[in-house]
């Protein structure tokens, strides 16, 4: 167990609701709230001889025995509590000014105010949780869409944990039989150990590839699909924008070149989180400023998961058009016809006569090249048609792979990314040394490193600088 002094912070958001939760964390802090805590009548209220999950109705009174709030006190003894230590939790009501007099109050009473994220880390210190986890409460905080919120759930309930528990089952077995036998080489054999290690090496380095391969997805279901929207100008790429936001963020105007630089908005479809990037034209621009946002353009189709090509199916295709769909050639993405909804002028065109359209200007290899993979459908930013298939198309493209997500595991943490990136590295070496055929005492190393930075993800061989370091970014009273 984790010793610590008695801490104090308020856990719930800041800025004025209904009720405020004071968090008091340590071994006396059922002492020090009993300071403060009083009846109708003045009268003082030791919780000490209460059980534990347990509410007490009360007021909390300064050292002045001036009267700061009408309170209810929930009492949680160790181990049974977030921290595993003795918890006293205060609901008073909201209000920050409340708050801060119960906070000082407190203070006064003993209690040290708590740094951010110090009831998790006492949490993850007294081993009620594994740091997977405690980067896990953090996820679920911040969770942006429902399956980020059930992925961060399901690491939280320990998922990773218990991977990597049985990951290093493995490599700590191989690992003392190996020493056993260079220490005790008369008694324990090492023959054949090449080939059973080998045979566990590879199934590990299978199950290891196979997390760091389900973390790309992980990210997606943390962040969003990173979506970018490709046109010409004026074809309609802020009006998609806004069609999807159903509101007015992106400026819509009639002048050429106008999305100068490029915006960025999170929207749900569905279950899904879509990060969409509304680019500035790609187009040939002698203007400094316009020339910035194109750039910027290109370097989002770099990294973007999902590419929405717009074409303005009203007027002719022209060489603009074509150069941003060579641009988006072999990537996921789809061709909206847009502005189908017009009637004025020009006919729109349907995804048959476009394709027609594209083979005369360019070729039928070009076609075959640039557009095979493309799903084509005609669109209207301004009366949303084609909207519902786009969602569809979207959900179909990301949600499919991800419907097996519950039984499995997605780290989605650049820091446990990390360690498993290292794992993989040792237990790459390792079978390298071993098809080599390289003495038995080589092994050691790569099997202790492979270990540790599996040991790294659930917090049991990470130094103290970096365990402070994540929890400095978590919020106050967590
Ligand atoms: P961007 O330069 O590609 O971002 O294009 P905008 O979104 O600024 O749109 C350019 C012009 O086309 C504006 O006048 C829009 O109102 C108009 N527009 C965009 N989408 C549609 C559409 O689906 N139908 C019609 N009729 N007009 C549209």
């Amino acid at each position: 167990m984790f010793y610590g002094d008695t801490v104090a912070a308020i856990a719930t958001s800041s800025g004025d609701g209904s009720i405020s939760v004071i968090r008091v964390s340590g071994d006396r802090s059922v002492e020090y709230v009993s300071r403060v805590f009083f009846d109708k009548k003045g009268k003082n209220i030791d919780l000490k001889s209460f059980e534990t999950h347990t509410v007490h109705y009360g007021f909390i009174r300064n050292f002045e025995n001036e009267l700061l709030d009408e309170v209810l006190v929930l009492l949680m003894r160790a181990p049974r509590s977030y921290t595993a230590e003795d918890v006293v939790e205060i609901h008073c009501h909201g209000g920050h000014m409340i708050c801060q007099l119960i906070l000082e109050c407190l203070n006064r009473a003993g209690v040290r105010i708590a740094e951010p994220g110090e009831f998790t880390k006492r949490a993850f210190l007294n081993g009620r949780i594994d740091l997977s986890q405690a980067e896990a409460v953090m996820d679920v905080i911040q969770s942006k869409s429902k399956i980020s919120l059930e992925n961060s759930l399901t690491q939280l309930k320990g998922s990773v944990r218990k991977k990597i528990v049985e990951l290093r089952e493995i490599l700590l077995e191989d690992t003392a039989y190996l020493e056993a036998a260079l220490d005790d080489p008369e008694h324990i054999s090492l023959d054949g150990f090449s080939d059973r290690l080998g045979k566990h090496v590879f199934n590990l380095q299978r199950e290891v590839n196979h997390l760091l391969e389900n973390s790309q997805n992980g990210r997606i279901i943390r962040d969003g699909i990173y979506t970018v929207i490709v046109g010409r100008p004026n074809v309609g790429k802020s009006s998609l924008l806004n069609c999807i936001l159903r509101e007015e963020r992106a400026i819509v105007t009639d002048i050429p070149g106008t999305t100068r630089d490029t915006l960025e908005e999170d929207i749900k479809i569905g279950s899904v989180l879509l990060r969409l990037i509304d680019t500035a034209g790609i187009r040939d621009s002698d203007d400094k400023v316009e020339k910035i946002g194109i750039n910027k353009a290109k370097e989002s189709i770099e990294r973007a998961d999902f590419i929405i090509c717009m074409i303005d199916s009203t007027e002719e295709l022209t060489e603009e058009d074509f150069y941003v769909m060579e641009e988006i050639a072999d990537r996921n993405g789809v061709i909206l016809l847009n502005k189908c909804d017009r009637q004025d002028g020009n006919i729109a065109m349907d995804p048959d006569m476009f394709s027609e359209r594209c083979k005369k200007a360019k070729s039928e290899e070009w076609v075959s090249h640039i557009l095979s993979d493309k799903k084509i459908f005609c669109f209207s930013a301004k009366t949303s048609e084609g909207l519902e298939e786009l969602e569809q198309y979207l959900k179909d493209q990301f949600l499919r792979e991800q419907i097996s997500y519950h039984d499995d595991i997605y780290i989605t943490n650049a820091r446990q990314q990390e360690c498993l990136a290292d794992t993989a590295e040792s237990l790459a070496q390792l079978m390298q040394s071993i098809e080599d055929g390289m003495p038995e005492d080589l092994y050691a190393i790569d099997l202790c490193n492979a270990y540790e930075a599996l040991g790294k993800i659930i917090g049991e061989t990470v130094e103290e600088d970096i365990i402070d370091k994540i929890f400095k970014d978590f919020c106050m009273g967590k």
